[in-house]
């Protein structure tokens, strides 16, 4: 597994507001975008995924397959890390 370089959340505190939601099947807390300032919303990985059947959380702006969207994703292991990582509040 990738190592994977120095996360933007990191060291210094980003800014992530709650929206004030909570994921269907995380239970985790939803947040603005770190990218875009929009909705992050909570998915399902479908079948021909790279990680399937997977619930990841990505940005409502973030059209798959489009460019110039927003590319903010994160599955659910990762955006916990993140949660925990920031301070909210
Ligand atoms: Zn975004």
């Amino acid at each position: 597994m990738s190592q994977g370089s120095s996360s933007w959340w990191g060291s210094s505190s980003v800014p992530v507001r709650l929206i004030g939601k909570f994921g269907k099947r995380t239970g985790y807390p939803l947040v603005i975008c770190p990218f875009c300032g929009d909705e992050v919303i909570e998915l399902l990985s479908g079948p021909g995924a790279k990680n399937p059947n997977k619930v990841y959380l990505k940005c409502c702006q973030n059209e798959q397959n489009v460019t110039g969207t927003c590319g903010f994703y994160l599955f659910a292991d990762k955006y916990r890390r993140m949660l925990t990582n920031i301070n909210i509040g």
